[in-house]
């Protein structure tokens, strides 16, 4: 609480904040987001040290603090996340964009090149599609990547899709938003079907430090291949002949899902690596015509 006599400078406030154990970068952007200014903003920290906080401001930022000591996500509290270099904002709608998934996006990029400089786009738009686009961060950072395809995501949670749409409204992207349960109902054909879907068993312990995130959109039953396996065994139906299945798991299941996915007769099945070199994502090309 604050002492009207007592103001707190800004060097005071951050020092306090590490004092209750917050790490320096966590405790600027609280910080930074209690003074209604950007998280690029950390050298206004610096050059403002000697400033003092207002009586409102240090209010703000003892109720962030309070609730980042309950373990309540910093993305949550400032409401945004970067992810390959786009700004999403972020609720408990939705659950927070880690860079892990980076690799999806990144493996998924290889697969569309772009069309050489003063090419005509193809004569058909390639069609991709997310399945459970969350606060939309795979299939925004794709259409920002590649503008020419057509890009539809989908979630089961209407919650999380008004904050995807909110984003892509916000950022300038045209995605054709879908409500649906993973492939059911979906009835085009796409060259590229990518999700990042729920993974976790029922029983990890894990889960206890992600409780703040939506149960629905980690937990995928007892051995965390629920959605995995369902969607596997649905998507070659709705890919076009030699079209490809990537899809992003936990750090144990890359040789489960590469077994899923040849059984389901994809070929070329293999796996890539995240930025800590764990096989995190595996994919699969369909084979066969029709
Ligand atoms: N990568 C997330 C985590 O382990 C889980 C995301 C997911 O289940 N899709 O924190």
């Amino acid at each position: 609480m604050h002492t009207p006599d007592s103001p707190l400078t800004v060097a005071a406030a951050l020092k306090r904040a590490r004092a209750q154990g917050l790490d320096r970068l966590d405790a600027q952007l609280l910080l930074l987001h209690a003074l209604g200014r950007a998280g690029q903003d950390r050298a206004w920290l610096l050059a403002h040290d000697t400033d003092a906080l207002s009586a409102d401001a240090q209010d703000r930022f003892a109720a962030l603090l309070t609730r980042r000591a309950a373990g309540e996500p910093l993305a949550y509290l400032t409401g945004q996340r970067e992810f390959f270099g786009l700004n999403l904002a972020v609720d408990a709608r939705v659950l927070i964009p880690r860079p892990d998934t980076e690799t999806l996006v990144t493996w998924t990029l290889e697969l569309l090149p772009p069309a050489p400089q003063g090419t005509a786009s193809p004569t058909r738009p390639q069609r991709l599609l997310d399945l459970g686009t969350g606060s939309g961060a795979i299939a925004l950072a794709l259409k920002a990547q590649r503008p020419q395809l057509e890009v539809h995501a989908l979630d089961q949670s209407e919650a999380a899709l008004a904050v995807a749409r909110a984003n892509a409204d916000r950022l300038g992207l045209t995605i054709d938003f879908r409500h649906g349960n993973w492939l059911d109902g979906v009835r085009e054909r796409y060259q590229l079907i990518v999700a990042n879907p729920p993974y976790i068993a029922d029983t990890d312990p894990h889960l206890a430090a992600l409780r703040h995130e939506p149960l629905r959109a980690l937990s995928a039953g007892p051995d965390g291949l629920r959605d995995l396996r369902t969607i596997i065994a649905s998507a070659a139906r709705c890919l076009e002949p030699a079209g490809w299945l990537l899809l992003e798991h936990g750090y144990d299941q890359a040789r489960s899902v590469c077994t899923l996915l040849e059984a389901a007769g994809f070929g070329q099945v293999q796996s890539r690596a995240d930025l800590a070199g764990i096989a995190r994502c595996s994919g699969g090309q369909r084979s066969g015509r029709g």
